[in-house]
């Protein structure tokens, strides 16, 4: 039981307990008043002229007589029992209310909108994996008949469509696609493409940074008529784990509209210069006997060298002669020739028992004294970087004829360099969730919603 006197001292000022069970109250300690919330702010969505907002001491000045606050006649609850102050009550409910209907709204839409994207991711990796299927199995992607009542639309829709039997992933892209054909569009088959094989061009410009590399180049006309220049250049792996110590990476076609030798070495730089590689590092460079590419003195060769590759010596495909290359390659290494004959001597006695078939054995054998050896070692490397003969750009010709074929002759330049590059660099893999992640931001179309 709460003493009188108590009672009494309890009321001369504001006290906490007061904010129980009254939402409403506020109180301010600068002015030692307290106040409604719910008049202050709600009495403006009042409209019925017959419910007047309230207009007592907890609207306009503050209510500071704290003995008579909680008199029922006076104090708090004589304001909390106004008709005034129930409507601004129930406005403030209604207003708290339409708050949460609408925060509820944002997150279902957010929610779907969230599920709709990984929908769209999904269907489209599906939809880049198969390209990538076809394109590295060389087999054509579109049908000569894609219409509706076709009955072979080309390997990419029967592929896909085979898989909707049992993927309902799949399945819902041709559920989609009847609305609008996005999904199936050459368009997006094209950027999909184009991605996929920028990746793996990234990944070879990664590879080849900073060594010593040689260009092959060769041109061959493609099915449609169109001269198609084939580039591809070749280094010594130091990787331990890699099978072969000599790689060579296809990195694309140019296609030819001029063939005189000047405009040919200016495509081959360009080309190299996107590409990141410096020109400078390369220590040869190998044609076929075209004089255009491999003419002495105004050939693509004696241009490149003479202006953007002073160390890249020409190699005349199938005329590789040893000797000849390390004497040149020599003249481009810093080499003191004390030193070399140091090694040479210290090295005579090591192989002296040992039976080695080729430069590659040698440099099998040597790898793990590359620090004792250096000169021998940039000399022995430089010799396996330098090519034979042109004839991994035949191989591309033939993959080339196999990708654009008499009947697919009216595929662009950019699809048919895209899809060579992943047909022959098919051990480089490809990070889907990159890829679409690409994607998103270079879709022209945006009827795909990925972010
Ligand atoms: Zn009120």
């Amino acid at each position: 039981m709460i003493s009188t006197t108590n009672l009494l001292k309890l009321r001369k000022s504001f006290t906490a307990k007061w904010y129980d069970e009254r939402p409403w109250l506020e109180y301010s300690i600068k002015t030692n008043s307290c106040c409604c919330y719910f008049c202050r702010h709600f009495s403006a969505l009042t409209t019925s002229s017959q419910k007047k907002p309230q207009t007592d001491a907890f609207v306009n000045h503050g209510f500071q007589n704290w003995k008579r606050a909680l008199d029922k006649s006076k104090g708090l609850d004589r304001h909390a029992q106004s008709q005034g102050h129930i409507l601004t009550a129930s406005n403030f409910t209604v207003f708290q209310e339409r708050g949460r209907i609408k925060q509820n709204v944002v997150q279902l839409l957010d929610k779907n909108r969230i599920e709709k994207i990984r929908r769209n991711q999904e269907r489209l990796t599906k939809i880049a994996s198969v390209l990538l299927l076809c394109a590295r199995q060389s087999i054509g992607i579109r049908g000569h008949d894609e219409s509706e009542n076709s009955l072979n639309k080309g390997n990419f829709i029967e592929m896909l469509k085979w898989a909707s039997s049992t993927d309902p992933i799949v399945k819902s892209i041709f559920e989609e696609s009847t609305r609008s054909s996005t999904y199936l569009s050459p368009a997006i088959q094209n950027e999909l493409i184009k991605i996929m094989a920028e990746q793996i061009k990234r990944q070879i410009a990664e590879k080849i940074k900073g060594q010593a590399f040689a260009l092959m180049a060769d041109e061959n006309r493609d099915n449609g008529g169109h001269e198609q220049l084939s580039i591809v250049i070749r280094r010594v792996v130091n990787a331990d784990n890699h099978k072969y110590i000599i790689q060579k990476y296809f990195i694309g076609l140019i296609r030819l509209h001029e063939f005189d030798a000047q405009t040919l070495s200016n495509e081959i730089v360009n080309y190299l210069t996107n590409y990141g590689a410096k020109l400078d590092s390369y220590i040869a460079q190998c044609y076929d006997g075209a004089s255009v590419m491999s003419g002495k003195c105004s050939g693509v060769q004696a241009i490149l060298r003479q202006n953007h590759m002073p160390n890249g010596i020409h190699i005349h495909c199938h005329v590789h002669r040893l000797n000849l290359v390390i004497v040149d390659v020599t003249k481009h290494i810093d080499c003191d020739q004390s030193h070399l004959f140091n090694e040479i001597q210290v090295l005579k006695q090591m192989l002296e028992n040992k039976k080695l078939s080729s430069i590659a054995e040698l440099y099998q054998h040597m790898k793990s004294l590359e620090q004792a050896f250096q000169r021998i070692m940039s000399m022995v490397k430089a010799a396996l970087t330098i090519p034979v003969s042109s004839s991994t750009c035949e191989r591309v010709f033939s993959k080339m004829h196999l990708i654009k074929t008499r009947i697919q002759n009216s595929m662009t330049d950019e699809r048919l360099g895209d899809l060579c590059i992943l047909s022959i660099e098919h051990d480089c893999e490809i990070n889907f969730e990159q890829v679409i992640d690409q994607f998103s931001v270079v879709h022209k179309n945006s009827r795909i919603m990925l972010r």
